[in-house]
């Protein structure tokens, strides 16, 4: 018998009921180890009615005291970190180390979040006119949702429900279908922490719950991460139907190194930005550009030999660089868009087609890849892989490699390596993309700052945890107010105007 998972709605776990179910996989072994229900429309209005239900007396509830779920939620989830991480990595394929640090960069804005009372705190104007003040308060903006991708199952409903929660709105989640145990557990983690009831349910599903979030009245805002394709979808359709929306895309992110760097270093930052996770990253690096013909020679020679020597296991080995895909969908679109590399005339230094881990040949695995002389514009630079492929783009001077980040169509992160301040300085500044790192890899900013990334990586205003989350899921209301003595004085016919 094939486990069967469940929705999460008013603090339980409750079957589906739709009678449509899709598989999650054990990505080691490639058998499916539990059906995940997929909600039609009726199930999710009726997780939508209790959400709308409970979120008027949490967001009566002090912030302070909303924040004190958050601390006691931090407290369970820091102690189930183990059993989470191995929950997550055997449907993910993720490693047990890599796991255990999606779970923490989600707690961080768990973290941020706990902060609350003081993020909410609103702006007052004493005397703006004769005995007039003006305050302003930022209210919930009732029921919000929450959309997210399989490559971060803990992390990403962390970053979108935590400020959301904290600010007094309740959240519907729909995470992904591919591995959703971990949201699941961690919704029952915070009715443990003292959350009410139905302000945090999980709806499981595919399309159909998905377009019933978006279009539903009750819900006043729509956060998602995905694909760009389906982000694009969801921002259009969600803005249609009068909500709020802010909506993070795929990627392709460039490292440039200068001949400046140390290679070493460059070296070390690609193989651990470009393979870790099996290039199942937003942030992933996926295209490193060396300047001039010596850096782009030294550079393959260092990498080559490495990208070979990767160690692929399964997500339980703790040696392992990296596990395997997702899904045999994902293993086999990888596998395509290498052939369409070398179709296109691209050098392909190190094939990752051939490998097989003994004992696991079902299993979604490949080896690392690597391609040199990929042409500008060629499909293997413009489009997203999503594996552990890097290709390699030469360029001839500095204001070339600059160029190829910042004309591209996705704008999420980009990273520089070179030991020259000044030329760091003038990249970060003029470089067209949402968060860049100087001699950092993955420039994921901490839970404080906020992250988004721009073009066709991101759509909507605002982003993600940091101040941009308490504003994106709060309203504003600004108060005018007068306390007249004499208001028997008789009436005024003017504008008022601040003399
Ligand atoms: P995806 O777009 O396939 O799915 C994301 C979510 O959308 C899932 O919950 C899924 O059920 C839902 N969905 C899928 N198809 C839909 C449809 N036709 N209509 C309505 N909903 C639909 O993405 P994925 O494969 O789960 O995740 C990988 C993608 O996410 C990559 O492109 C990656 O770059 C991107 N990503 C971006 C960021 C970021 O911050 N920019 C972070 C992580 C992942």
């Amino acid at each position: 018998m094939i486990p069967e998972l469940t929705h999460f709605i008013h603090g339980r776990r409750v079957p589906g009921t739709s009678g449509d179910f899709g598989d999650v996989f054990d990505p080691n072994t490639g058998a499916v180890q539990a059906r995940v229900p997929l909600a039609g429309r009726a199930e999710t209005e009726a997780a939508i009615a209790d959400a709308e239900e409970a979120q008027l007396e949490w967001a009566a509830w002090n912030p302070q005291r909303r924040a004190r779920v958050l601390l006691r939620f931090l407290d369970l989830a820091q102690r189930e970190m183990d059993s989470l991480a191995r929950l997550l990595a055997s449907e993910h394929g993720k490693t047990i180390p890599d796991a255990k640090g999606d779970i923490q960069r989600g707690l961080e804005v768990v973290e941020f979040a706990a902060g609350v009372p003081h993020l909410l705190k609103g702006e007052f104007t004493d005397a703006a006119g004769t005995g007039i003040d003006v305050h302003s308060l930022r209210q919930p903006l009732g029921v919000v949702a929450g959309i997210t991708p399989f490559n971060f199952p803990a992390m990403i409903p962390l970053w979108k429900a935590a400020p959301a929660l904290a600010c007094g709105n309740a959240f519907v989640l729909k995470p992904s279908e591919r591995d959703p145990s971990v949201p699941l557990r961690l919704a029952e983690l915070f009715i443990e922490a003292g959350l009410p009831a139905g302000v945090l349910n999980v709806v499981n599903g595919g399309k159909e719950a998905v377009d019933t979030l978006l279009t539903d009245p009750r819900i006043a805002a729509v956060g998602f991460v995905g694909s760009t394709p389906i982000a694009e979808y969801i921002y259009s359709t969600a803005a249609a139907h009068g909500k709020r929306a802010q909506c993070f895309g795929g990627a392709k992110n460039h490292m440039v190194i200068m001949p400046d760097a140390d290679l070493d270093q460059v070296a070390d930052a690609l193989i651990g930005a470009g393979y870790g996770s099996a290039g199942e990253r937003c942030m992933a690096i996926s295209v490193a550009v060396p300047v001039g013909e010596e850096t782009a020679e030294a550079l393959v020679e260092k990498l080559m030999p490495r990208v070979a020597a990767l160690r692929i296991g399964p997500s339980h080995d703790e040696t392992a660089d990296f596990g395997p895909l997702v899904t045999r969908d994902a293993l086999n679109r990888v596998r395509d868009y290498i052939q369409i590399g070398v179709d296109e005339g691209a050098k392909l230094l190190v094939d990752g087609r051939d490998f097989t881990l003994p004992g696991y040949e079902d299993g979604f695995f490949i080896g690392g890849s690597l391609f040199d002389h990929v042409k500008p514009g060629s499909r293997i630079h413009r489009e997203e892989i999503f594996g552990p492929v890097l290709s390699i783009v030469r360029a001839a001077n500095y204001e070339e490699a600059l160029r190829l980040p910042s004309e591209h169509e996705f704008g999420n992160g980009v990273a520089i390596f070179t030991r020259d301040g000044d030329t760091a300085r003038d990249f970060s500044r003029r470089v067209n993309t949402g968060m860049v790192g100087v001699n950092v890899p993955i420039p994921v900013p901490i839970a404080y700052h906020t992250f988004g990334g721009w073009k066709r990586s991101g759509f909507g205003d605002l982003n993600q945890h940091g101040p941009d989350s308490i504003r994106f899921y709060t309203k504003t209301k600004t108060v005018t107010s007068r306390w007249p003595s004499g208001v028997k004085e008789g009436a005024s016919f003017v504008i008022p105007t601040m003399s």
